[in-house]
């Protein structure tokens, strides 16, 4: 049975157990794998939106420089109140046209603001700028002017973006723009970067010492998810985050919740699996209990009946001359036919009471008188196996209310067992007796006692303990299961103490509550 059951509880591992959790580990990396791919396009995202920043930021400055290029076409640009320089008063200073050798420039100055800037600062920027200078011109023959980010130039802070100009059509080269960074961000930027950031990120610029310029709203730089140049201002920095905390804090909130379900899922299941794996193991227990039963039965029929056949037969055929001998064969044929009955009995009894069909006829009855009945008509089998017994009752012994007939019979099946499982001593004792639950019997043995593990278990149906001595001894294993039937119908109990090769103690204990209605 053990082999089987240990079967079982392989094939459950291998059918269920492996590939649930083969399952379940690839959920779980999957898991991971789809909050990944989440994040990546919440990052994508947010670097959009940074984009769309910095491609406002160059639409802005490029459209000074169209303004620029239309002004110089209608020859405004003698003038050195350029209307562009008044037009963005605050974050331009200066405005330069050179031609490509850099020995003519023309700088146009905001007058609104302390001329910074001199021709040979200029020409120095310049000059070191040459191979930028014809790369900028080759764009433009090629259709594409670029503006260029030159990045600080005076130590007033001022930055300067580069931008080719057609000869032909305007008589310079080169044009430079030269502005206010912190003016340019918070006039001509400000608006755009509030309407990309919306009700759902906090958009910030930073200076190259990471000062804080501008922010869409109260915040600690530090949890800025993605910081990216501001092409314009090189040195500068956009940064993106989520409001309501970060992008990863999100996630990882996500991915914990959905950790913690597959968890629970998995406990559930695993916790159900070793249900089954239990009641499969009591299934099969039992299975294997009741085919030992059969066996124990038929065997226990068989040598009754065998006996009784024999010795009818050689009576029949009048073999025997002495009438002692003929006396003896009958007592044996009788003796035989009790147990027989007993048999039958017992099994019957087991029978209605798993059907619930036996009748219990309550009454007011004493345990004393029920035991002495007993005796008076078992006294004579307990001597002629060679045991004696002691009594001990209390004569002052609560009355109790009960059924006669399964009291007597849980008393016979106990008596039964202390001379079955007995040693070498053939004795037992007796005590009638109560205590604060109710009055109880009790039988005292001195026989091969039981192991803790089957006292727990000699009270389940067909159980029989199946080591050592007791291999011997004939049973059915229902006595005891019958007499717990028996005490339950009572509101009592039975009791077993007991110590391998000390003897045991039995108890039926009664209840002093039960009033014969269950
Ligand atoms: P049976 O005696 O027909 O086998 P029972 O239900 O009466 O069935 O008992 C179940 C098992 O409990 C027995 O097989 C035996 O192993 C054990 N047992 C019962 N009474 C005693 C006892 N007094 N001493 C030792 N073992 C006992």
């Amino acid at each position: 049975m053990q082999s089987s059951i240990k079967k079982i509880g392989l094939i459950v591992i291998l059918i269920l157990v492996l590939p649930l959790s083969t399952f379940f580990i690839y959920q779980f990396a999957s898991l991971n794998e789809y909050e990944k791919e989440i994040n990546k396009i919440y990052l994508q995202q947010l670097e959009t939106i940074i984009y769309s920043v910095n491609q406002y930021s160059e639409d802005v400055v490029s459209s000074w420089v169209n303004d620029v290029v239309l002004q110089l076409k209608q020859e405004k640009s003698k003038s050195h109140q350029n209307p562009i320089i008044s037009q963005y008063q605050n974050v331009v200073s200066s405005i330069f046209l050179a031609d490509k050798n850099i020995s003519d420039i023309n700088i146009y100055y905001n007058e609104s603001q302390e001329s910074l800037v001199s021709n040979e600062l200029i020409r120095n920027e310049l000059e070191i700028r040459k191979p930028l200078i014809d790369k900028l011109q080759k764009f433009l023959e090629s259709g594409y002017q670029r503006i260029e980010p030159i990045g600080k130039i005076t130590s007033g802070n001022k930055y300067l973006c580069l931008f080719p100009l057609n000869k032909n059509e305007v008589n310079w080269d080169l044009g430079g723009i030269i502005f206010d960074p912190a003016r340019y961000i918070q006039q001509s930027l400000a608006s755009k970067i509030s309407q990309a950031a919306g009700n759902e990120f906090i958009l910030t610029v930073s200076s190259n010492e990471n000062n804080l310029i501008f922010s869409t709203d109260v915040t600690d730089s530090t949890e800025i998810v993605i910081n990216k140049p501001l092409w314009l201002i090189p040195g500068y920095t956009l940064g993106i985050k989520l409001k309501s905390g970060s992008i990863q804090e999100l996630v990882s909130q996500r991915f914990y919740t959905n950790l913690i379900v597959l968890a629970l899922l998995l406990f559930v299941l695993i916790v159900g699996l070793i249900l089954i794996y239990y009641n499969l193991r009591k299934e099969i227990r039992l299975a294997q209990l009741k085919s030992d039963f059969i066996a124990n039965v038929s065997h226990e029929l068989r040598t009754p009946l065998t006996m009784i056949s024999m010795y009818s037969e050689t009576l029949a055929l009048n073999r025997l001359k002495s009438e002692e001998k003929k006396r003896e064969y009958y007592s044996v044929i009788h003796n035989e036919t009790n147990r027989l009955s007993k048999i039958v009995n017992s099994i019957l009894n087991f029978s209605k009471m798993e059907q619930q069909t036996r009748k219990f006829n309550y009454e007011n009855c004493s345990l004393i008188e029920i035991n002495d009945d007993v005796f008076k008509t078992y006294e004579y089998h307990i001597k002629s196996k060679g045991f004696s017994y002691s009594l001990n009752q209390n004569e002052k012994v609560k009355d109790i209310i009960a059924d006669i007939d399964t009291v007597s019979e849980s008393i016979i099946n106990l008596i039964d067992n202390a001379i079955k499982y007995c040693n070498e001593k053939k004795e037992f004792a007796i005590n009638i007796n109560e205590n604060e639950i109710g009055p109880f019997w009790e039988i005292k043995d001195f026989g091969i006692g039981i192991s803790a593990s089957d006292q727990k278990k000699i009270f389940d149906k067909f159980y029989r303990v199946s080591s050592g001595l007791v291999n011997t001894k004939k049973g059915t294993g229902l006595g005891l299961s019958l007499v717990k039937q028996i005490m339950k119908e009572h509101s009592g109990n039975v009791i077993v103490e007991s110590k391998i090769g000390e003897g045991s103690t039995f108890r039926l204990q009664f209840n002093n509550n039960f009033n014969g209605k269950v």
